[in-house]
């Protein structure tokens, strides 16, 4: 695989963020979380997540599995969605940057190859988490909704995505 496909490529693929149960993290060895907001946790450009997501979360806590938001949306918002998960958020500049996961490790406290980065984006969530050499997971997006702007970039992720799934690395994704 080149070298830049293989920055692009994340270790593991679940169809949404919920299906990372704890006793699958578990079989991962990975004991702490990176999360994506947008479309990872919430619907493109709300605040609320759906139950499922706020179930997991919950399980998460009593598994003893902490987690860190790494988004790229404004601080404002940002803001607003530590309120409402009550979880920390990390600063710093915008991914594809390692940057944000950096500081997230930090306030995690744990160790880089047991923390994942978990997003719905190649370009942004796998490539940050690859260029630190986290494990990543790749989910599926929330919602159908997307800006035009990243209805562009999911139509060269889709032949990233089909370039990987013939190496056999994540299922095509439709
Ligand atoms: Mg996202």
């Amino acid at each position: 695989m080149n070298r830049l496909l293989r920055l692009l490529a994340p270790r593991y693929y679940v169809p949404a963020v919920f299906d990372l149960t704890p006793s699958r993290l578990r079989a991962w060895g990975i004991e702490a979380l990176m999360l994506d907001l947008d479309n990872t946790l919430v619907a493109w450009g709300e605040i609320e997540p759906p139950d499922e997501v706020l179930a997991w979360l919950e399980d998460l806590r009593q598994s003893g599995i902490p987690v860190c938001l790494v988004s790229n949306t404004l601080s404002r918002r940002l803001g607003a969605a530590k309120v409402v998960f009550d979880l920390p958020a990390a600063g710093g500049r915008s991914k594809p940057s390692a940057d944000k996961l950096r500081r997230a490790l930090r306030i995690l406290g744990t160790s880089p190859e047991r923390t994942a980065m978990v997003g719905d984006q190649l370009f942004t969530d796998v490539l940050a988490g690859n260029r630190l050499g986290v494990p990543t997971v790749l989910t599926g997006p929330l919602s159908s909704y997307e800006p035009l702007r990243v209805r562009f970039v999911r139509a060269i992720e889709r032949l990233v995505l089909r370039a990987l799934a013939r190496k056999g690395v994540v299922p095509v994704r439709q």
